[in-house]
Parts: C-alpha cells; structure tokens; sequence
C-alpha cells in the first residue's frame, strides 16, 4: 500500500460525481455529512474502491425514490487512538439476519433471484473487508428488511509503518 493523507471530502465528492447518474436514473438523493479539512493517512485508490463498492451497493439495493448518506465523525477517547468512523447508510431493501454473517464471503449474494437483476458477482464485500483490514479498519453491519442498511467503517487516522532505523 502507498500510505499519504487523503481528504476525506473530497474523495467523497469524486465518488459522488462518479455515481451521480446511477442514483439520478432511480430517483435516489445522495446525501454527505463529512467535516471540512479532515485527512486519514491511507492508500487513496484502495479507500475509493472500499467506499465506491459501499455506495454502489447502497444504491443497488435501494428502490426508486430512496436516500443514500454517508457521515463521517472522529472517535477517539483520551488514552484511546484517534479515528474516524465512517457509516454508508441507505433506506433500501435491508439485509435479512440469517444472511448477515455470510455477505462479507467471496461470491455470496442474499436471495441470488431478488438481486440477479443487479448482476453483481459477489466480490464487492468482501473486497471491502480485506481493504479495511489492510488499512487496520473494522467493519461492521447493521440492517432491517425493509427499512434498509449502515455500514459502519472505522478506521485510525494514521498507518503503522516499518521502523526506518
Ligand atoms: P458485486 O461483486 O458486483 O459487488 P454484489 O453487489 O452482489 O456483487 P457484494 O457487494 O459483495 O456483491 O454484496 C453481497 C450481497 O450483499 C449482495 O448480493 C446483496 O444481496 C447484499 N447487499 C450488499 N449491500 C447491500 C445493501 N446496501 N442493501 C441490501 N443488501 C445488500
Ligand atoms: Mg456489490
């Protein structure tokens, strides 16, 4: 990985231009919720692809007329390591909870005749996953059928590097 500060805001804006017409074509509202001049030290293609698969999901498995936001806050209690969580939030179709713990798995998809339509592989989780460990990140889910889905992204604000002695 090539480590270097990213700003956070503007890379959302670059996702956000890039997946504009996917979301204008179903009526889907973007929304961000993301501090000016906040930077995380992280491999800046690597991060776009984690955030691009999330955004892009939360848009396939959102109906006509939905909302998909994503906030960004900085964590981070006195003796504890500072860092930003990141949550993808939409108000699509949800995730069933028996399904839950296997979506991060290579080539698993919920209900493969509800989301055939989207013709997605299966990867984009899981890809996910192994990114945020790479940049030492934890993931995790929360979702309703029905109601819709957040991924929660946490990452630290800088990388462990090699000892340059
Ligand atoms: P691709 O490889 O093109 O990303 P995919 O979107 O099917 O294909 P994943 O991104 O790994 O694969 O997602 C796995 C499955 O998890 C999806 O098939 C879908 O059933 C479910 N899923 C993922 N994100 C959401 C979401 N935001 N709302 C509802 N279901 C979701
Ligand atoms: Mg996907």
């Amino acid at each position: 990985l090539e480590y270097a500060p990213v700003h956070l805001k503007e890379l959302f804006d670059s996702i956000f231009e890039m997946l504009q017409p996917a979301a204008t074509k179903k009526s889907i509202v973007m929304l961000q919720n993301i501090p000016e001049h906040l930077f995380i030290e992280g491999d800046e293609d690597r991060l776009k692809q984690i955030f691009m698969n999330l955004l892009s999901n939360a848009i396939s498995y959102t109906l006509e007329g939905g909302k998909v936001r994503v906030d960004v806050e900085v964590l981070g209690e006195a003796e504890e390591e500072e860092k930003v969580r990141v949550t993808v939030s939409d108000t699509g179709i949800g995730i069933p909870k028996k399904d839950l713990p296997r979506i991060f798995e290579r080539f698993y998809r919920v209900d493969k005749a509800r989301s055939r339509s989207s013709g997605g592989t299966g990867l984009g989780l899981s890809i996910v996953k192994h990114l945020s460990e790479l940049h030492r990140g934890t993931l995790r889910v929360e979702s309703k059928v029905g109601e819709g889905s957040s991924f929660i992204l946490e990452l630290p604000f800088m990388q462990q590097h090699e000892d340059e002695h």
